[in-house]
């Protein structure tokens, strides 16, 4: 008997043909879907559960090569640009949302440092650059090092309006750190922490964010501290905790960045804001694929009971692959266009992509459960999961919803420079 036609247990996020992937970005999202459904979806309830970190996956990514994604080719890691990342994070996050944004964390410490940092203008320093990035990726590709990037703090800085609270004093060797970073995800968990705080000189008390420095804090340097519960509603495996750093010590060559580089890179490469926005692309997913599983009787561990033949269903579908289609399109231009200098055209359009990406997100998982009925918000299903982790996106400073409306509604109306008076 011929077994019934099924929808694809997963289908590309991106059709490499249809999306003209380059045949890298085919093969490497390819990979990063077929490893989310083996390594993280089958482990995924256990961390939310538990608020656990994924210490298991980030065994199975470094045994795979995963954590060295963004290390360039020639520096022994997978060579992965800009979009080529973002891709392949979907891919990850519609199957472990808190996986896929962790990861996200320590992915940025190679991508900022690789590839968006070769865009920038480092003068003498990229040759002393090249060789410190080279003992930071020689570390994560061959001792498997893991690294975060706690930057919030609680107030104004990691929405990138005012300099760090965390100091960093130049000593004999190195810098002395001392600050407070809050929702450190990887908390406990990374071997460093890739913190951003504001350089300030002998005698010095208030530093400019254009001081600002990229520093790897080992998680065992005398004066580290994780403080803090955690017990969140969404993205529970992150183990986003509270750093403390009491007059820490770290050599130079914890400098990810050159002095002035972050700030560049902020000011010149803004679409390295957007790498929070993959997971939040696979969770939009997630909650489509749930949806068209559940409502034909193809979920696993659920009975066989179809409900795909009601007219509100198929309308409700119908509107949720509206919203994926325009996420997915808007989501894909903006990081195919991603790269230094863009224009104000392409900056707003980036801006409206994350505010899509990170709203749509929770607006399909909480259509999703909305349409699949009461059965499916159980927590023995995953939609109630994608529903919990989907809610986090629009918080993610700097470029939160509310901040990309702010921005996008400004700068619509007004040149730069242009005031009422
Ligand atoms: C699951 C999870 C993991 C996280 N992981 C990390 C991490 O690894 N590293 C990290 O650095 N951070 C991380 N964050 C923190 C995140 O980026 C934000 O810093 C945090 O959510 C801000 O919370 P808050 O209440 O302190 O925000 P507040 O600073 O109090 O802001 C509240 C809201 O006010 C608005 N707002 C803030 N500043 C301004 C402004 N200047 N003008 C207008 N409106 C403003 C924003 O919309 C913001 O959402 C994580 C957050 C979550 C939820």
């Amino acid at each position: 008997m011929d077994m019934p036609p099924r929808a694809a247990a997963s289908a590309p996020i991106f059709d490499p043909r249809a999306f003209r992937l380059t045949p890298f970005e085919a093969e490497l999202t390819a990979r990063a879907r077929e490893f989310g459904e083996r390594v993280l979806a089958p482990r995924a309830a256990r961390w939310d559960r538990e608020a656990s970190f994924p210490t298991d996956n980030y065994r199975d990514m470094h045994a795979e090569g995963w954590l060295g994604i963004c290390i360039p080719a020639g520096e022994g890691g997978l060579g992965a640009g800009f979009r080529a990342y973002c891709l392949a994070a979907a891919e990850f996050g519609r199957f472990c949302g808190a996986t896929a944004l962790t990861w996200n964390m320590h992915v940025c410490s190679t991508l900022w440092t690789g590839a968006l940092t070769d865009d920038l203008d480092l003068g003498e320093a990229r040759a002393s650059h090249l060789a410190r990035r080279g003992l930071h990726y020689a570390r994560i590709l061959n001792d498997d090092a893991v690294y975060s990037q706690p930057f919030s703090e609680g107030g104004a800085a990691a929405a990138g309006t005012v300099a760090f609270g965390t100091t960093a004093r130049r000593v004999p060797g190195g810098f002395v750190v001392t600050g407070k970073k809050i929702f450190a995800s990887l908390a406990g968990h990374a071997d460093f922490y890739g913190i951003l705080c504001t350089e300030l000189a002998e005698g010095q008390e208030k530093g400019s964010r254009r001081d600002t420095l990229y520093l790897a804090i080992p998680k065992d340097a005398p004066g580290v501290e994780v403080q803090g519960e955690w017990d969140p509603l969404g993205m529970r495996g992150t183990v986003s905790r509270n750093l403390i750093f009491r007059d820490v010590f770290v050599p130079e060559d914890a400098a990810l960045m050159p002095p002035g580089v972050y700030f560049q890179a902020a000011s010149r490469w803004p679409h390295m804001f957007m790498t929070l926005t993959p997971t939040y692309m696979g969770l939009a997913q997630a909650a489509c694929d749930f949806t068209v599983r559940y409502l034909r009787g193809e979920l696993p561990g659920m009975p066989p009971v179809k409900r795909r033949m009601y007219p509100t269903k198929q309308i409700a579908v119908a509107e949720m692959r509206i919203t994926l289609e325009q996420t997915k399109a808007l989501w894909f231009q903006a990081i195919s266009e991603a790269g230094p200098d863009p224009s104000k055209e392409q900056l707003l359009r980036a801006l409206a992509a994350q505010h899509t990406v990170m709203e749509n997100a929770n607006a399909l998982a909480a259509k999703a459960v909305r349409t699949c009925g009461g059965q499916s918000m159980l927590k023995s299903l995953a939609l109630e999961r994608i529903y919990r982790d989907s809610r986090c996106g629009s918080l993610m400073l700097p470029w939160t919803a509310e901040l990309c409306v702010d921005r996008l509604g400004r700068e619509c109306l007004y040149e730069r420079g242009e005031t009422d008076d």
